[in-house]
């Protein structure tokens, strides 16, 4: 009995038998620190040219070191000695006090950098981004927003791998109580990973029958000009669910399979001036981003420099980066606005009688296998999840940059 037991598929859902997966998890060594920083380090090391298969055929051999955010161009004008401040991940800090993501210097030649493009393809394909004078043709726009798109594509995809390849794993040597909400936890997190990742693998492909027939007028974007070159510079995604005004504009509950698009923002240099642009591709159904930009351009012209700095530092700070001489002439006050931001991911610690309450309360949003683990499972797993503040209509005290709009251009 027991035996067959030991050669039935593990109750993790691995997929591998009990006897080689959790049966004796408890006794195995502990993960050490530095072999999760080492895993989530090297899950970025992984080479592949993100173009579409049709054009793989022209790839060269050599997969380069790609910037997201235009080196030349961009990050040199914020840099000193060679270096910007930006999101650095460190787990090796896991245990303790500090936080594992951190913001720090980094050299240019480090900072944005994907291995997402081979040699040939990087050249050619941008050639009309990093090569030119950006006229904001819709071609620019296109190729700024694909390179973005192709690089979150590329994250999924090493945070999914590193969640089934290495994550599940890191139970190892801990109580078969905590094996079980642990792997409760992550589940549910990769559940989201992977639907996160079908998203953006659609959008991408959107992308990509474009790109293979030079189709560049499905691009909508709302531009704003400004007065500066900006002392930050980014390239990042972000799903429009919440808008200026604080409404809602997603339904993941009551309509779960809708699928939604995403948008991509830029901030770039142009000449002695600098564009925060926002751009999304229009096959894909993009209700949300209408109002999303509406509630945008509804706001006067100070409050949307703040509500754009508010949205940046709460949904894409992780390929943002600072001018070193800018973030350390802020004061205490401001500064402190940004490096929270950076640990904003606040875990709660539930006291009995609060986690008494939620489950007493409305439990058809809770997942049923939630409902259906013992207290102090809930409790920790309650506990495992960070809070995260996505709200970006309380964005008053972000006055961090001194910019005067110059121009809004539109194409929308
Ligand atoms: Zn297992
Ligand atoms: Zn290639």
């Amino acid at each position: 009995m027991i035996k067959k037991q030991r050669n039935k598929p593990c109750w993790c859902g691995s997929g591998i038998k009990y006897k080689k997966c959790h049966l004796q998890r408890e006794q195995e060594l502990k993960v050490p620190a530095y072999k999760i920083h080492n895993d989530f380090k090297n899950s970025l090391k992984h080479k592949e040219c993100k173009v579409p298969n049709e054009l793989k055929h022209k790839c060269s051999n050599k997969i380069i070191k790609a910037h997201t955010i235009s080196k030349s161009a961009n990050l040199k004008s914020i840099a000193r000695d060679g270096k910007v401040y930006g999101m650095n991940f460190n787990m090796l800090d896991i245990e303790g006090d500090s936080n594992p993501v951190q913001l720090e210097l980094i050299h240019i030649n480090q900072a944005s950098i994907f291995y997402i493009f081979c040699s040939i393809h990087d050249k050619v394909l941008f050639a009309p981004l990093e090569d030119a004078e950006f006229i904001f043709s819709q071609e620019q726009i296109f190729l700024l927003s694909y390179r973005t798109v192709a690089k979150a594509m590329y994250m999924k995809e090493q945070q999914v791998k590193l969640f089934s390849e290495n994550v599940s794993t890191y139970d190892k040597g801990f109580t078969n109580k905590f094996q079980h909400s642990y792997i409760q936890a992550i589940s549910h997190m990769f559940s989201d990973e992977e639907s996160q990742l079908s998203d953006i693998r659609r959008i991408k492909k959107t992308f990509d029958n474009d790109l293979l027939v030079s189709r560049y007028d499905n691009m909508k974007y709302y531009c704003i000009l400004i007065d500066k070159v900006p002392e930050v510079m980014v390239s990042g995604i972000l799903n429009p669910d919440r808008d200026f005004d604080g409404n809602i504009l997603v339904d993941y509950v009551n309509d779960p399979t809708k699928e939604y698009n995403a948008i991509v923002t830029s901030i770039i240099k142009i000449e002695d001036n600098g564009a925060i642009i926002f751009s999304w591709n229009s096959s894909i159904e993009s209700h949300e981003c209408d109002i999303f930009i509406q509630s945008l351009h509804n706001l006067n012209n100070e409050d949307k420099i703040n509500a754009i700095t508010c949205l940046l530092l709460k949904k894409n700070k992780e390929n943002l980066y600072f001018s070193p001489s800018w973030y350390e002439g802020l004061d205490s006050n401001k500064k402190k606005l940004i490096d929270e931001s950076y640990v904003a991911d606040e875990y709660i610690n539930h006291t009995d009688e609060e986690v008494e309450e939620l489950l007493n309360s409305d439990m058809t949003l809770l997942p049923s296998y939630f409902k259906n683990l013992d207290r102090s499972s809930q409790k920790k797993l309650l506990n495992s999840i960070p809070i995260k503040d996505d709200d970006i209509s309380d964005f008053e005290e972000y006055d961090l940059f001194n910019w005067k709009i110059l121009d809004i251009k539109i194409e929308a």
